[in-house]
């Protein structure tokens, strides 16, 4: 285990346009027609590697492109003659998937491509109909894609790329029997890629039993700087003064569009409650609201018909919404990874962000150890905290 190197690899070619990365004409004028003019930094990296067939990890901040990278991919891989999955995207929370699907759909817009959404919560009727009718990606959860392999109507013999998104989530307890028991139907030489924000080394060592030689574009946890996102903490000293502090700030959350983090479900439930009773709009997201509540959010959150949500960290994973640029953290997350995870919600792809903590005095410590360990700063909140979003 100790020969385990976990550096980027050498020699990784960096491809500075879309034009050079020898891409299909349609899905090329598909990116192009995305609005995307050049390739991220991890886009000039990991594309290549990925399409000339390799098994690849790649590590980078969140809204920094990654999703991009294994659409890109993903469609560039595909033979659309096959109606068969070629591609499988598997994510742990539907709205990942979903959102997956959408941006292959969006860049594959010229490719006639179909790409399905296969999610626990939806019509099983409708999956296995869309599935029977041959689609060419499948971007999913696993109990929902497990289920349609178990019933054949998911046919994995086409099967080429595997992607995890968010693998350290797919990799760790509560998922990864179910990716195992997917990857075992998988044929026998298929291309696997894993991607996420934060690649804890247990899970790096994890994916040396089903990675061949993978090439690594990992950024170091130094350079995970959370660079352009302010961040600030309120002392409110006890969990009591929270509430208070949080309606002092409510001018200022609807200037743009805001998250709220709190550890529990149960206190989303009971925030938004109070927050409502005071009379503030709010909006609340958790895992286990039905899917067609959890999508109307999400709509009138993108939209922004809905300006302020409350949320768990189902909502810190990977969710892309531009115009979010502040992020409260009403309770400090429980560990280093989930403050990556909910503050890169903010100031996506190269935006600015905000992120304000409201620290009780037994959480200065926890605050502290994450300002250290990704080697960044977190400020008393100014007054004019308005002015800077
Ligand atoms: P990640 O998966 O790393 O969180 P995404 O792929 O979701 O990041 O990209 C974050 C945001 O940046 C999205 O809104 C996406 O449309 C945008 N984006 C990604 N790549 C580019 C690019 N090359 N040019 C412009 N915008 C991009």
């Amino acid at each position: 285990m100790e020969s385990v190197t976990f550096e980027s690899s050498e020699d990784i070619r960096v491809v500075p346009s879309f034009d050079l990365l020898g891409l299909r004409e349609d899905l090329l004028r598909g990116i192009y027609s995305y609005g995307f003019e050049k390739p991220s930094a991890v886009q000039q990296r990991a594309i290549l590697p990925i399409i000339e067939g390799r098994d690849v990890i790649v590590q980078s901040q969140a809204g920094t492109g990654k999703t991009c990278v294994f659409c890109v991919a993903a469609l560039q891989s595909l033979d659309l003659s096959v109606r068969e999955p070629q591609c499988l995207i598997l994510s742990p929370t539907r709205e990942l998937a979903e959102q997956s699907q959408r941006v292959a759909m969006a860049l594959g817009d010229y490719m006639s491509v179909q790409v399905h959404a296969c999610i626990g919560g939806k019509s099983l009727a409708e999956d296995i109909r869309r599935l029977d009718h041959g689609v060419h990606i499948v971007s999913g959860t696993p109990g929902r894609v497990f289920d349609m392999i178990q019933r054949r109507n998911l046919r994995t013999r086409s099967i080429r790329l595997l992607i995890l998104d968010e693998a350290d989530e797919m990799l760790s307890k509560g998922f990864k029997d179910q990716v195992y028991d997917i990857y075992r139907y998988l044929p026998f030489n298929t291309q696997c890629i894993v991607v996420s924000a934060t690649l804890p080394k247990e899970i790096l060592i994890m994916t040396e039993n089903f990675m061949k030689n993978p090439v690594k574009i990992l950024v170091k946890r130094d350079e995970l700087s959370l660079e352009g996102i302010k961040q600030f903490f309120v002392a409110v000293e006890k969990e009591e003064w929270k509430f208070d502090t949080l309606c002092d700030l409510y001018d200022t959350l609807v200037i743009t569009q805001a998250v709220i983090f709190v550890n529990t479900r149960r206190k989303v439930e009971w925030l938004t409650g109070k927050m409502r009773e005071a009379n503030f709009t709010v909006a609340m997201m958790h895992g286990e609201m039905p899917q067609k509540e959890r999508d109307a959010i999400m709509e009138d959150f993108r939209s922004g018909t809905s300006r302020v949500l409350i949320a768990t960290d189902i909502w810190g994973r990977g969710l892309d919404v531009q115009q979010v640029s502040l992020v409260i953290n009403y309770d400090i997350p429980t560990n280093r990874e989930l403050y990556i995870h909910r503050i890169g919600r903010s100031g996506r792809y190269g935006r600015k962000g905000v992120a304000i903590n409201l620290v009780r005095n037994e959480d200065v410590r926890l605050l502290r150890d994450i300002e250290q360990y990704y080697s960044t700063q977190i400020d008393e909140m100014p007054k004019d905290i308005a002015e800077l979003i």
